[in-house]
């Protein structure tokens, strides 16, 4: 129904002709064959000979046929085509799209058959990332855009697709290439004062130049603050909210870990110092990725329990050394989930709440911990109410703004329970957890196109303001010593330049390499 001749493109941008299953490799009820370059026609006219070409961005029911076969070998019968002509298109070439049967002997006979297409540039199978990469090339895409196509793409968990979404790449993309605008042409008024100033008459003194220059420079420097803390949470979302669980060995590190996963993640033992290297478990907690590090149960020697006669600790090297491991992750996690437990003192003499000292001191020094005390199936409400009172005087200030949770990993709370839709507590613990990461992430309204800001780009971002930082400090006047203009503008160069790598366009000489490096993922 959508048959016309049309003429074929011209736009051939010298490149091959580029082709590649889009879809996942494997049985489906389609695949999607997509193909990119000047080639797009001639292979069309060979995989369906004798048919018009559907027009621009309509599609058209084709059977296809082996292209080099004399006696019109059909490859697959009610395959769609899908026809775009540059230079609108996802790659800014010539697309085209094939819809064929998603079965693997279907996809392989079709792809085998592009290249054998009588065709007058070369076709080959695109490179990874290859179409995307045309689409930057051919403008159709900026760096970020590209960038936040690749997190769209690997978004497991519904908070990364909202932040993937919602960073707003296009917005991004003009405010970074905005500002190397802003600065090359600062620059551009710096050196046409350095080349000229001596013959020509200039409405402004370089010291004012250099200060209304250094007005914008602040302004640009407060927004790459705002950019670099959204990044920050923006990585929480995407990468994954790394999380430490500590606490003395047998406090029910491992079981509180099967809780969350709700299978078996880590061994539960009864033997302490069991869990010496560190397992970790990726989970999707409500939408938020997060890493769980169950490490090796933190003890000291010197201070075994403050303030109890207990049996003296000896810790063995193994242990040391995955004591050290699980202090070393603590200090890169995102937040600490700091384990206590109720144990029952010698002799049949009552119950305490254990703890590990340096364990409270990771939690407190750490930006975001929850304190949780675990094991209070053991206890009856009031009791367990004055061990907690107990303990909260004992670790006192340290833990002062730290939530505070009392769990059970076994069955129930059995005697001070209260709960019995969420026994043991855990629900209730997760409820917490999830409001922490709310924080940890949260960004206001205006401020969420910054979700997009990557990694890549904070770091680069930060070098600028760097040589943005070096630029207003040759600004000032020193003692009575003029700014050198000449190094000024070198700074904003520099600055420039890494805006430059960010948004992948400019003549900085490390942008190629920067490119490989996006492309590459
Ligand atoms: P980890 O060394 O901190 O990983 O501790 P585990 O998870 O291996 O638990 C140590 C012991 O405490 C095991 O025997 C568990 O069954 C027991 N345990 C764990 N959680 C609880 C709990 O909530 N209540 C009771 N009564 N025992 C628990």
């Amino acid at each position: 129904s959508t048959q016309s001749p049309r003429p074929s493109s011209t736009h051939t941008n010298g490149n091959d002709t580029i082709y590649a299953l889009s879809t996942a490799p494997g049985r489906a009820g389609i695949a999607i064959v997509r193909i990119s370059g000047p080639g797009c026609l001639e292979i069309y006219s060979a995989l369906c000979p004798g048919k018009w070409n559907p027009k621009h961005r309509y599609a058209g029911v084709r059977t296809l046929y082996d292209p080099s076969s004399t006696t019109l070998n059909i490859l697959d019968t009610d395959a769609l085509v899908i026809r775009f002509e540059a230079p609108k298109t996802v790659t800014g070439e010539d697309v085209m799209e094939l819809h064929v049967h998603g079965g693997p002997a279907t996809v392989k006979a079709v792809l085998s058959a592009i290249p054998r297409c009588k065709t007058s540039s070369p076709v080959r199978y695109a490179e990874p990332g290859e179409f995307t990469r045309r689409a930057f090339e051919n403008n159709r895409l900026d760096l970020a855009q590209v960038e936040a196509l690749s997190d769209t793409l690997s978004a497991e968990t519904e908070q990364q697709r909202r932040a993937a979404v919602r960073g707003n790449s296009k917005v991004l993309g003009r405010t970074y290439e905005g500002w190397r605008q802003q600065l090359l042409a600062a620059r551009g008024e710096m050196e046409a004062l350095i080349d000229f100033s001596e013959d020509q008459h200039f409405d402004e003194s370089p010291a004012e130049l250099l200060s209304s220059i250094s007005a914008q420079v602040n302004t640009m420097l407060q927004s790459i603050e705002h950019h670099e803390s959204a990044s920050h949470r923006g990585e929480l979302l995407k990468r994954g909210i790394r999380i430490s669980l500590l606490g003395p060995p047998n406090a029910g590190k491992s079981s509180l870990l099967n809780q969350i996963v709700g299978r078996e993640a880590s061994i539960v033992s009864q033997e302490a110092g069991t869990t010496r290297d560190i397992v970790e478990v990726s989970l999707d907690i409500r939408g938020y990725l997060c890493t769980f590090a169950d490490t090796a149960g933190l003890r000291t020697e010197s201070t075994p329990h403050p303030g109890r006669k207990l049996e003296p600790v000896v810790i063995g090297v193994i242990e040391r050394e995955g004591i050290r491991r699980a202090k070393e992750k603590a200090s890169e996690s995102d937040l600490i989930i700091a384990l206590a437990s109720v144990e029952p003192l010698p002799h049949g003499k009552g119950w305490y709440i254990h703890y590990d000292a340096e364990t409270i001191n990771l939690a407190s020094s750490a930006s975001r911990a929850v304190l949780v005390v675990n094991k209070c199936d053991r206890l009856s409400k009031d009791k367990l109410m004055d061990l907690l009172a107990d303990f909260k005087s004992e670790v006192g200030a340290k833990a002062d703004n730290t939530p505070l949770v009392t769990i059970s990993c076994h069955d129930a709370l059995e005697k001070s329970g209260v709960n019995e839709k969420d026994p043991g507590n855990i629900h209730y613990l997760m409820t917490q957890l999830v409001e922490v990461f709310k924080n940890m992430t949260g960004l206001p309204m205006e401020m969420q196109d910054l979700l997009g800001v990557t990694e890549r780009q904070r770091q680069l971002l930060s070098a600028c303001s760097e040589h943005l930082d070096d630029f207003l400090e040759e600004g000032k006047e020193r003692d009575g010593r003029e700014c050198d203009i000449v190094v000024a503008a070198e700074h904003l160069r520099s600055a420039a330049n890494c805006l430059a790598r960010v948004t992948g366009r400019g003549d900085a000489g490390d942008v190629e390499e920067v490119l490989g490096v996006v492309f590459e993922k």
